[in-house]
């Protein structure tokens, strides 16, 4: 579903991604640990093309793209489009309630009729605890409930792949455990997710996968066993202990 291929990416003279080489399976959830300032979250809006690598390859369904060529605007646009993203901080519209907020991109990207695209919004909402709250703005909901709205809008325009940016990081502890259940069942209905995380737990509980990064690169990958419990590699050990 998802293949990267010696991906390189520089902020000015620092080198944050060398040489990355991942592929990610159809229903795979993949989940991406490392220190602080490893490069998860430049590799996962890579994916999305929020970030544009210097060289290297990704491909994502049936398309592909060679960065170490110009692209078009249109071949980026479309390639963006095959993946959600949810973000740390939400990022929802503020003067949009939570149904507007999800039925946003269906609307304006897909041009989804609005009747259409409210129904399909409200049952999106409905699927993640929140049937009702569908017309209350941001401001109104909790950090975890604004989350999951988040992840509505990511599932809403019908996306077979969805990219976790820390989902959980900014959340007050008590808020964490509804938006990481969320998250699972989306795991076990296929959804193919790669998801940055500091939520060990949870990475063991659903992750099919775990990478490793350090210092732009991968360490290494596994099972969540073979790298939480039985991991031969220096660095991997350390961060594991660091964090306990
Ligand atoms: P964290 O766990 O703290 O979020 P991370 O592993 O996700 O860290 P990145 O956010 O990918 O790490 O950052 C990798 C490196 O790139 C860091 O040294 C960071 O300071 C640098 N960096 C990230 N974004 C930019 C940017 N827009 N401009 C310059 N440097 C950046």
């Amino acid at each position: 579903m998802i293949k990267v291929n010696q991906l390189n990416k520089y902020f000015g003279d620092l080198h944050v991604l060398k040489d990355i080489d991942m592929n990610v399976n159809r229903g795979e959830v993949v989940v991406v640990i490392g220190p602080s300032g490893s490069g998860k979250t430049t590799l996962l809006r890579s994916l999305n093309i929020l970030e544009t690598p210097e060289s290297g390859e990704i491909t994502i369904g049936e398309r592909s793209l060679d960065f170490s060529r110009p692209q078009k605007k249109k071949q980026l646009v479309e390639f963006r489009k095959q993946t959600g993203m949810v973000f740390q901080n939400h990022n929802l519209f503020p003067h949009l309630t939570a149904v507007q907020n999800v039925m946003e991109g269906p609307v304006t990207v897909q041009k989804t009729p609005k009747t259409e695209a409210k129904k399909k919004a409200a049952d999106i909402l409905n699927k993640v605890g929140l049937g009702d709250k569908l017309d209350v703005y941001p401001h109104q909901l909790s950090g975890g409930q604004q989350q999951r709205v988040g992840i509505a809008r990511a599932l809403a325009t019908g996306v077979e792949v969805i990219l976790f940016d820390e989902p959980t990081s900014a959340l007050d502890p008590e808020l964490v455990a509804d938006v990481l259940d969320v998250m699972k069942e989306l795991a076990e209905e296929g959804m193919t997710m790669v998801v940055v995380t500091h939520e060990m737990k949870f990475a063991e509980e659903v992750a099919d996968r775990v990478i490793f990064m350090d210092q732009g690169t991968i360490v290494e990958e596994g099972t969540p066993d073979e790298v939480f419990h039985s991991t031969k590699e220096p660095r991997t050990q350390q961060f594991l202990q660091r964090i306990g």
